[in-house]
């Protein structure tokens, strides 16, 4: 054993923290202002300019962001969302918060994607939201939905049932942007790339605010003025004359995460203004400007710390390449698509799959990992496996391509804390446990 193979501690995903967030928290909770206020916009400003939308509205998760795409949609009960069945619960446990039905699509023979072929075949006249994963930081491939959505038979059988449905007059498409904030694809960054994005700001992910996350959009008809006052939940909402409808869909989805409230706190300050009125019963999920102050500096740091996770993936893809010539072909390793001419993840996961091996084996692995100090992960067991979903009638028999991609997964630690020598030291380990399997 070199030298560079002494015992180390390699944590999962370790917040980066610096002292510069440290200071502009103290300077958000010294200011005299510390919830939803002028970090939080500057930092919706920053993210829509760095994503290339209109506008962008910051929440405390993207859990939220993605249940509040379906509320400005106005998806209910009775209506059904497509999401992969090889992702985080969060995509779908949304779908069953407002009502709506959740419909689960495999992952294509050893690749992340939803099948489109399957896809297709489960859109009937109640699909009014596609869900797909940019998992590991990748862009899904949403042209290929927007294509699907767009076929003449798929048009046909699109019910729209609220304004906004019915301006995009087809399927709408929002991805879980949980993993790619900075990820580009065909030149377009994740967040404009699909209608509605969502991104997470968790303390796990590339960019944190502790928690936290914001919603984007991209819509054909966003600049165009609403023509007509709009009802949420029986509640109608104050009619703006000249408002387009970016601008609705922020105030809209600024209502439904302060209690429907009116009048922020902010507004509220002003002397003498005190008076507010409750648009309808909502909900209570905004960002604080103490978290929005994290996000700030973060954005300052994130360009490096961007590039830091494409060197230490180049390291791993290149390692890899390297142990696979010694092992057979049965046997080899494979590892995702992070970079090529037309896409450029956020490099956030490094997962692999040992091919061949079972589910114990690379369990083995993870095992002899944590025995040298080495945290690993697994992205993800898939839904249907979960007691939640199978108590909702779903099977893992009926997704044997999400199976396969779990059988043998494991996910090496990749984060902006870790140093080169923390680098070489994870996989000079990982190749000499898989090597001896
Ligand atoms: C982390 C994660 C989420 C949830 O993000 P929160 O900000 O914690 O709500 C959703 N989807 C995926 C794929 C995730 O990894």
């Amino acid at each position: 054993m070199s030298t560079d193979l002494k015992r180390r501690s390699i944590p999962f995903s370790p917040p980066d923290m610096t002292e510069a967030e440290a200071n502009e928290v103290r300077d958000a909770i010294v200011s005299g202002w510390i919830t939803t206020g002028p970090r939080t916009k500057k930092l919706e400003s920053i993210i829509s300019e760095y994503v290339h939308t209109e506008k962008a509205i910051c929440l405390n998760s993207a859990t939220a962001a993605m249940e509040m795409v379906l509320h400005v949609l106005g998806v209910g009960p009775g209506d059904e969302v497509i999401i992969p069945a090889y992702t985080y619960t969060a995509s779908a446990s949304v779908v069953q918060h407002i009502g709506a039905t959740i419909v689960m699509v495999d992952s294509q023979k050893g690749n992340v994607e939803m099948d489109y072929e399957q896809l297709l075949k489960v859109i009937t006249e109640r699909t009014k939201v596609i869900v797909p994963v940019d998992l590991a930081g990748i862009c899904a491939d949403v042209d290929k939905i927007k294509e699907i959505v767009t076929r003449p038979e798929i048009l046909a059988k699109f019910r729209p049932a609220n304004d906004i449905q019915k301006l995009m007059g087809r399927i709408i498409v929002s991805s879980d942007c949980a993993h790619s904030f900075g990820a580009v694809r065909h030149g377009k960054m994740a967040g404009e790339i699909a209608d509605f994005s969502s991104f997470s700001f968790h303390a796990v992910k590339n960019f944190t605010t502790a928690e936290g996350g914001a919603m984007t959009w991209n819509l054909p008809f966003g600049n165009e003025k609403v023509e007509r006052q709009q009802v949420y939940y029986g509640s109608p909402v104050p009619f703006i004359e000249g408002e387009t409808w970016n601008e609705f869909i922020y105030r809209i989805s600024q209502l439904f995460s302060l209690h429907g409230q009116n009048k922020d706190a902010l507004a509220k300050t002003k002397l003498g203004a005190w008076e507010y009125d409750i648009i309808g019963p909502w909900y209570k999920c905004n960002m604080t400007d103490i978290m929005a102050a994290i996000g700030l500096v973060q954005f300052e740091r994130y360009s490096e710390m961007l590039k830091k996770r494409e060197g230490y993936v180049a390291i791993y893809n290149k390692a890899i390449d390297a142990l696979n010539t010694c092992l057979d072909t049965e046997y080899q390793v494979a590892y995702l698509d992070h970079k090529s001419d037309n896409h450029c993840s956020s490099h956030h996961l490094y997962l692999v799959r040992l091919q061949g091996r079972t589910r114990k084996e690379a369990n083995k692995v993870i095992e002899n990992m944590a025995e040298r100090g080495i945290a690993t992960n697994v992205h993800y067991k898939p839904l249907p496996m979960m007691t939640a979903y199978k108590a909702l009638g779903f099977d893992i028999a009926n997704y044997p391509n999400a199976y396969h991609l779990f059988e043998n997964e494991i996910t090496l630690p990749l984060n902006t804390c870790m140093t080169m020598e923390d680098v070489e030291y994870v996989i000079e380990n990982f190749i000499e446990i898989v090597k001896s399997l």
